[in-house]
């Protein structure tokens, strides 16, 4: 049986008062991709800054392995295994992309050993070592994304977590970062996405979550949902 990296138990969290998120259940299972589907406003953002611990768990618990990590702060998260790409790819448009994948190696087990994990990064993206003296804020749209993974990856996560990872990219980019998802899958990492383009997600996913108002509308094998008359017609205009 495949064992669950993650765990989301009933878990709610929001901003100051308002709850955002209220009482989802997910599990991310190892080695899979694992999706959060749903439009604008739904609460995927959140629920990510959640899981980092960039927002507090106001009920329920997260457990990592096993280990409830509901307390557990943001830098000890990303220590025990849980990297963020966030929404909007927040690198360092100052820094060399060099300087950026450097910052990415914070964990004590990537720390050691970063220059083998750079040339790794180097390898699945050949663009990023071309580029490496270059200012990151330089990059095109598509290449600060792949930037914003290899730095994810830099820390050697467990489960690396990617916050709408095409947003305003052009058609092939995006195309280019759902290869990089399925690629990096194979590989063996669990990841879990968050998009808003329905359709390549439910492609690349193994199991998919419809949010909606902040709750787990739905959820099933992608191929599942793909076929489900309600999605089909909400999310992929069919
Ligand atoms: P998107 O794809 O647009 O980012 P999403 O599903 O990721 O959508 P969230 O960004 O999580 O949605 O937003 C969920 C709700 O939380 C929205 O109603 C939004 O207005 C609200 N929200 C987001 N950030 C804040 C904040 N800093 N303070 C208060 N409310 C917020």
């Amino acid at each position: 049986m495949t064992r669950n990296v993650l765990s989301i138990e009933q878990a709610a969290t929001g901003y100051g008062k308002m709850e955002i998120v209220h009482g989802v259940s997910i599990e991310v299972r190892e080695g899979g991709v694992t999706a959060l589907v749903g439009g604008n406003g739904a609460g995927k953002t959140t629920l990510m800054l959640m899981l980092a611990g960039l927002l507090p768990v106001t009920a329920g618990r997260l457990r990592l392995d096993g280990a409830d990590i509901t307390q557990t702060r943001s830098d000890e998260r990303v220590e025990a295994g849980i990297a963020l790409v966030p929404e909007g790819r927040k690198i360092f448009p100052n820094l060399t992309v060099h300087e950026n994948l450097r910052l990415g190696a914070v964990t004590a087990r990537a720390r050691h050993n970063w220059q083998e994990r750079l040339a790794e990064m180097h390898t699945l993206f050949p663009r990023l070592q071309e580029r490496r003296n270059q200012a990151a804020g330089t990059l095109s749209g598509g290449e600060q994304q792949m930037l914003a993974i290899a730095r994810g990856l830099m820390s050697r996560p467990r489960v690396l977590l990617l916050d709408e990872p095409t947003l305003g990219l052009a058609p092939i980019m995006a195309r280019h970062v759902f290869d990089t998802i399925r690629e990096l899958n194979r590989s063996g990492l669990t990841i879990l996405l968050a998009e808003q383009d329905t359709r390549s997600t439910l492609k690349v996913a193994d199991f998919a979550h419809v949010i909606e108002n902040g709750h787990v509308a739905l959820s099933g094998p992608s191929q599942q949902l793909a076929d489900n008359p309600r999605i089909r017609q909400a999310y992929l205009g069919l």
